[in-house]
């Protein structure tokens, strides 16, 4: 009788098991990132430079994008997919970090969970190879939703990070965009219009990267992650680590990261803005996205983009600059990857 049993309990798992396999393999899933927009023009792009941005972009979405396919979180993809950016020199995040004013990097960073509606934030580290994970230590292991500075590396080093130099970031191309920019608000301010030198004038180079996902249980996840604006100074600290600036999260409505003049995506509110325009107005992702970019933000003066995802998998990718590197993937479909309107 026993082993009866036995063998019915394990024919119902096996059809159950089969049967919710069969459930999520029809489930939508999604996933978009950015690394980072600006005034990314055609002629000083090689061809071979393009290509390397395209490659690095299709590596990182195509590893969150078989994260989500085999049932993975959505928080899981994104942080994989940001890991991979964070790697690499060629954006704004982790490796490619831009340099303060003073000659350092201080890094920010975001991550938030739509299902549960737990973030996790750091600003202005300098130690900390993938910003990513730190703030997903913290949403996860701390009680808190923002660390920073020094406070942030202590609770790292607690939670066994490894903290690496802050010449870790160095690059010679983020150096001499530095040095350009120093170059423009020395030349300013001797001229005495440092008043009006903005640094939306400066061609500070966003690069910042992000990733949002929706996963086949339905669940919304965004992430970014920063070295913020070529020569800040003073512990400024952007968009990208606010929750409802440059990230944000929330099932059943949407998922964005932002990037772009972190100034106004503060003021504006941007990603959290989005959200509110899917969810009180029920406009769709790509209509609320649109309107916030390219009509509030434009009038505004503000710079920059956002992809965004919502609960059913559409994605949403504006950007008011000459171009955005990104990438995007769902439901099994080749991935897209662009730097201009459509190229
Ligand atoms: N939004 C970032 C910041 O203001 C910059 C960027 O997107 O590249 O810190």
């Amino acid at each position: 009788m026993k082993t009866k049993l036995t063998t019915f309990s394990l024919i119902i798992s096996g059809l159950l098991f089969m049967s919710q396999n069969a459930f999520a393999a029809d489930k939508p899933y999604a996933i978009a990132i950015h690394g980072g927009a600006g005034t990314i023009s055609k002629a000083n792009l090689t061809p071979e430079q393009r290509q390397a941005y395209k490659d690095k972009l299709k590596e990182a979405v195509d590893k969150g994008s078989k994260i989500l396919e085999e049932g993975g979180d959505s928080l899981v993809a994104i942080q994989a997919a940001i890991n991979i950016l964070e790697n690499s020199p060629l954006f704004n995040a982790g490796l490619g970090a831009v340099y303060t004013y003073d000659g350092g990097h201080e890094l920010d960073a975001a991550i938030m969970d739509g299902k549960t509606m737990n973030a996790g934030a750091i600003a202005g580290v300098r130690h900390i190879a993938h910003p990513i994970d730190l703030a997903l230590a913290v949403m996860n292991k701390s009680e808190h939703v923002m660390l920073s500075g020094a406070g942030a590396e202590e609770f790292a080093l607690a939670q066994g990070f490894t903290l690496v130099p802050n010449s870790h970031f160095d690059t010679d191309a983020r150096y001499q965009q530095l040095l350009d920019a120093r170059e423009k608000l020395q030349a300013a301010a001797k001229s005495e219009q440092v008043a009006s030198v903005k640094m939306q004038d400066l061609d500070y180079k966003f690069g910042t990267v992000g990733a949002v996902a929706l996963d086949k249980k339905g669940n919304l996840a965004a992430g970014t992650s920063t070295g913020g604006m070529t020569a800040k100074r003073f512990g400024r600290i952007g968009d990208s680590p606010v929750i409802g600036a440059g990230t944000y999260a929330e099932n059943g409505v949407c998922a964005v990261s932002a990037t772009g003049h972190g100034e106004f995506f503060i003021r504006y509110l941007v990603a959290g803005d989005i959200c509110a325009k899917v969810k009180y107005q029920q406009k769709s992702i790509i209509q609320a996205a649109d309107e916030v970019i390219n009509q509030r933000l434009i009038t505004a003066g503000g710079s920059g983009g956002v992809i965004a995802v919502d609960q059913r998998g559409n994605i949403a990718t504006p950007f008011n600059t000459e171009g955005m590197y990104r990438a995007t993937r769902s439901n099994g479909e080749p991935a897209q990857v662009l730097i201009w309107q459509d190229e």
